[in-house]
């Protein structure tokens, strides 16, 4: 990373941006617009616009048209994918203007966000782009006087809401193989991080993917989000972001047209540390940035260490020096390792957290206060609370910020219980040189990922998604590939 080129970039002026619907930039219906507030700073940025639900009823019924002319769905296989990994080009040779841009959004270190960003959406949108004509139908081993054939079909309009914690890896997560098989989709960033989103769908039309195949609709989740939620003319909704709103997707969709409803929800998972863990240091090290880096505003954030009372003061302490050895600060700065909170909402709402928690008689070791506040951005110093009970408010809800709680364990099955008395179950991790306590913990920590001796750091191989209200379906891998597509059966007689 060059930080001239990145102070370059951040002194550019941002030009106001509007929605982007059948290939056009178009105003909110009635002319409003939303502040872009920058969290490096609390300055406003820019602005995006305030969209209505007649906004987003024109941005379905484009999406639908689209999707009806065949002008994506139609194309040979060879040349959707020639359009996707043009794209994917495009997003990767502007990737430091977009990591730049992003930052400036919704404050994510640079470092990361420029990985985990368009690195990653880049990636994502090449793997479906590649997957895409190797995906076969079926013939069913039916007597011989029927052919039963299984078609895979795309199932029409996708719609797509995005959180603005990592906009742009997981807007690829959703729009790769919604895309890759010839969906058109109406994709709803998150009101704090939508400027990205919008320079991929501009991007996207400059790879050569028709007007009106991907619609961005900008503006607040309880009225864009819900006229996309309450469409009777969307297929399935797609949506990654707090529990409470994908609840609500499930009443609209239960209220309207009974739509497909894909959640990727929060998480409070566990990392359980033993005292056989193999390097001990390291493991503090990887604890510290598995809920410390983008200010813990990971939804798979190891936000609760759980560790074995033998050594719990011990690892604590490691893990208070290696939080304290991370620079907090200016996220465009190159060596800086854990930038703003997103809003001034969220800041608050960690801080209460923090509150509560000693208010129940948890112990702050470091941090729970805000941070650098002279320049008028929103950070806060990480935050380890100990003592946490299994039952208490900082053990049972997602902070979404950068503040870890600490709990002790005696036995495997007392890990185990803390781990899963939660109503979440996203990830976890066992930190452990036993190989069958490894995978005990890998069957009964109940969680869509588990890691062992790592935290974090998976690929697009893989799926990514919760069990309990952590959410149902999963990104990435081949495995995605299943929400975006119907299943049709041809019952032939010979
Ligand atoms: P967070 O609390 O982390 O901001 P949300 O679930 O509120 O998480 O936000 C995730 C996404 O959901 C954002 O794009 C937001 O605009 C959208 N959203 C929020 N409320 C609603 C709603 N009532 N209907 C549809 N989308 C919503």
């Amino acid at each position: 990373m060059d930080q001239g080129k990145i102070d370059i970039l951040r002194a550019r002026p941002v030009p106001a941006f509007s929605h982007l619907i059948e290939g056009q930039h178009v105003a909110a219906s009635d002319g409003a617009t939303l502040d872009v507030v920058s969290p490096i700073d609390g300055q406003v940025l820019t602005t995006v616009a305030r969209g209505t639900a007649a906004d987003m009823d024109t941005a379905i019924a484009s999406a639908r048209a689209a999707f009806e002319d065949r002008r994506w769905a139609g194309q040979p296989p060879a040349a959707r994918k020639k359009v996707l990994m043009k794209w994917a080009d495009l997003i990767e040779a502007n990737a430091l203007e977009l990591a730049v841009l992003g930052v400036r959004d919704n404050g994510t270190e640079i470092g990361m966000a420029l990985k985990a960003e368009p690195g990653s959406a880049a990636a994502t949108i090449r793997y479906y782009a590649e997957a895409l004509d190797k995906i076969y139908g079926e013939i069913a081993p039916t007597a011989g006087d029927i052919l039963g054939l299984i078609h895979k079909e795309p199932v029409g309009v996708v719609g797509a809401i995005v959180p603005w914690n990592f906009p742009m890896m997981i807007g690829a997560w959703k729009l790769g193989p919604a895309l890759a098989m010839g969906n058109s989709v109406v994709l709803k960033p998150a009101e704090t991080a939508s400027l990205t989103l919008l320079r991929l769908a501009e991007l996207a039309l400059e790879a050569g993917l028709p007007p009106g195949v991907l619609n961005v609709v900008t503006g607040e989740g309880a009225v864009v989000g819900q006229a996309l939620g309450l469409s009777m003319d969307v297929d399935v909704l797609v949506f990654t972001g707090s529990g409470a709103t994908g609840r609500r997707l499930m009443e609209y969709a239960a209220r309207s047209n009974m739509k497909r409803v894909y959640l990727e929800l929060g998480g409070k998972s566990p990392n359980i540390v033993f005292a056989d863990a193999p390097d001990l240091a390291e493991a503090a090290k990887v604890s510290a940035a598995g809920i410390f880096r983008n200010a813990g505003q990971v939804c798979v954030a190891g936000s609760r260490l759980l560790v074995e009372a033998a050594i719990h003061d011990e690892f604590v302490a490691e893990v208070a020096k290696a939080a304290q050895a991370m620079r907090v600060g200016d996220p465009l700065q190159v060596d800086t390792q854990i930038g703003a909170v997103n809003s001034d909402v969220q800041l608050a709402q960690n801080l209460r957290f923090v509150d509560t928690a000693q208010a129940e008689g948890g112990q702050v070791v470091i941090g729970g206060h805000r941070i650098l506040a002279e320049t008028g951005g929103y950070y806060m110093a990480p935050t380890i609370v100990t003592g946490v009970t299994p039952d208490a408010t900082l053990a049972q809800n997602e902070v979404f910020g950068p503040v870890l709680a600490v709990t002790p364990f005696a036995t495997d099955d007392e890990a185990v219980r803390i781990a899963n008395a939660t109503v979440y179950g996203l990830a976890g991790a066992v930190w452990t040189s036993t190989l069958g306590r490894a995978h005990r913990m890998i069957r009964d920590v109940r969680t869509g990922v588990m890691h062992v001796n790592t935290y974090g750091g998976a690929d697009g191989t893989v799926p990514l998604g919760g069990v309990g209200q952590s959410g149902n379906g999963s990104d990435k891998s081949l495995h995605a590939i299943d929400k975006y597509i119907n299943l049709k059966t041809a019952w032939i007689k010979l």
